[in-house]
């Protein structure tokens, strides 16, 4: 480029000043100088509010076309100010450049604009805009009430539930609550029915394994899509109570007819199942109570025929024979007879005895006495009337104790006859008094046929007789009017006994009922 063309492009060269087209003449140069500075002023003032208005609103579309107007109009400005400044010097080169520049920016502008033209008259105006605000006003507005009146029929379906005397939940397709009636929130430990929203079973009051129960029974009901009614379930409750429960469990369907949860209804049934149980129970009862008759009726009709036919028999050989009997053949049958009549008194006063306990009216009356004493006696007693040698034993020489003396006489008198009874003639049984820890033992031990260990425990029950007594008579009475003697004195019965060996009955009652039941 050569110096020349710089001088013309920068410097005056051999042009010469625009003011002299004017001929500077004062008033057409200022009005020039000022219209063009004024132009000038607010060309450049314009972009900077462009500018200010973009940033502002960043949400405005297409900015860069403001960008472009706001380079065009400070291009346009700058060629105002290069008017003011060829006035005086002749800069034409300059002057027409930075005119091409304008040129130049005002063309891409312009063509830039032709296909912004429709983009820009697709965007909504601002009236439309204003439609599409109040339609969405008047949307929001629907939508609330929609709300609202879903809420209050909510309200209401929930106010149906919480009234509903059974217990109701619902869950999703994973065994998820997603709600509940207020009898289920309270029942589950929840409190209210929206804490149970998105809990499992496993997070409410049940025990680990009921909760297993339950995931169980909802997979196959929703699995196999088959309702499940009258599943009676055993449950323990918040507040540790155990409760029976009758429930029914319906698959819940989506439009399509899909699975999407589990309806659950149950009733307590807790009281219900506690009358069947008593019903049951006292239906046991009267069936034992039957038994028991049936079998007091065939033992004591047995019983009382055999002293019967002896009392007829010896009645009858007196009556006849009266003559020609001797003394002492007339005092046996006299013997016999009366032997009978106590057999019949003593069986008479076992039964009454068992009726008057079931019935509740056997009375305890305890006094004090000593029993070494009352035990010897006893012994020496029975010693009289058998061939067996009982051998009485105590450790301590005097012992005070308060019981009922004819109930404790009814217990050993029984064990003890037991013992004879069903040893052989001639062997000993034993009997030993022990004094420990504010109870007094009594034991009882015979080498007898002993008690076959299966049928050891129902021998407390009337009438109940070992398989193994053969021939040697008894009614089955005694063991259990002994169980409830010793009941009434708060004490213990044990039973030890092995066939062919023998038989130990250990009782134990507290020293001093009296003492123990004030
Ligand atoms: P009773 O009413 O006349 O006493 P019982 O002796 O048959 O008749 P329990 O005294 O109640 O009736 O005894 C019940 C049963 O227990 C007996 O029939 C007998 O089978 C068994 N039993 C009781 N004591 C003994 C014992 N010491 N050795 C073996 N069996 C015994
Ligand atoms: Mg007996």
């Amino acid at each position: 480029m050569s110096l020349e063309f710089l001088n013309n492009f920068f410097f005056t060269g051999q042009f010469i000043p625009h003011g002299h087209c004017y001929l500077w003449k004062p008033g057409l140069v200022t009005l020039h100088i000022l219209s063009d500075s004024l132009i000038a002023l607010a060309y450049y003032s314009i972009p900077i509010m462009l500018v200010y208005f973009v940033r502002k609103r960043q949400d405005v579309p297409f900015s860069w076309i403001f960008l472009m107007f706001g380079t065009f109009i400070i291009a346009c400005g700058t060629t105002h100010l290069m008017e003011i400044w060829t006035l005086w010097h002749p800069s034409y080169w300059l002057s027409g450049f930075l005119k091409s520049i304008t040129a130049f920016v005002s063309v891409y502008t312009a063509v830039s604009l032709v296909p912004l033209i429709p983009q820009v008259l697709a965007l909504p105006s601002p009236a439309q805009l204003e439609m599409a605000n109040v339609a969405l006003h008047k949307e929001i507005a629907e939508r609330k009430r929609v709300e609202v009146a879903l809420r209050e029929s909510q309200q209401m379906l929930q106010l149906v539930m919480d009234n509903i005397p059974q217990f109701i939940f619902w869950k999703d397709r994973k065994s998820v609550y997603l709600g509940c009636n207020r009898n289920f929130a309270q029942m589950s430990s929840v409190g209210s029915s929206e804490n149970i929203v998105g809990k499992t079973d496993y997070e409410l009051a049940w025990k680990k394994e009921e909760a297993d129960f339950f995931f169980e029974c909802d997979s196959r009901v929703m699995d196999g899509n088959t309702p499940e009614y009258h599943i009676i379930e055993c449950l323990i409750q918040a507040d540790g109570k155990q409760a029976w429960l009758e429930s029914n469990k319906i698959p819940l369907h989506d439009l399509e007819g899909n699975v999407v949860g589990i309806l659950g209804t149950f009733e307590n049934i807790t009281e219900r199942k506690q009358a069947e149980e008593d019903i049951r129970n006292a239906l046991e009862k009267e069936r034992e109570l039957i038994e028991l008759k049936s079998r007091f009726i065939s033992i004591t009709s047995h019983e009382f025929r055999t002293p019967l036919s002896t009392i007829l028999s010896s009645a009858d050989i007196l009556e006849f024979y009266n003559q020609k009997l001797s003394e002492d053949n007339k005092n046996k049958h006299l013997q016999r007879i009366k032997n009978s009549v106590k057999n019949m008194i003593e069986l008479l006063d076992d039964v009454l005895f068992i009726g008057k306990d079931e019935a509740g009216k056997q009375e305890l009356k305890p006094r004090l006495f000593e029993l070494v004493q009352f035990c010897s006696g006893l012994v020496e007693q029975i010693q009289i009337s058998t061939s067996h040698k009982i051998t009485f034993s105590n450790q301590d020489e005097y012992i005070n104790a308060c019981m009922d003396e004819k109930l404790l006489r009814q217990i050993l008198c029984n064990l003890i006859s037991n013992a004879i009874k069903y040893s052989p003639q001639g062997n000993t049984v034993y009997f030993d008094l022990v004094c420990h820890c504010g109870e007094v033992i009594f034991k009882v031990q015979d080498e007898g046929i002993g008690i076959p260990e299966k049928e050891q425990a129902q021998l407390f029950t009337s009438f109940q007789r070992a398989s193994n007594v053969g021939a040697i008579p008894g009614t089955g009475l005694g063991l259990a009017i002994v169980k409830k003697a010793v009941n009434l004195h708060n004490g213990k019965i044990v039973i030890d006994s092995r066939v062919g060996v023998g038989t130990k009955v250990t009782v134990s009652i507290p020293i001093n009922y009296l003492e123990n039941n004030k």
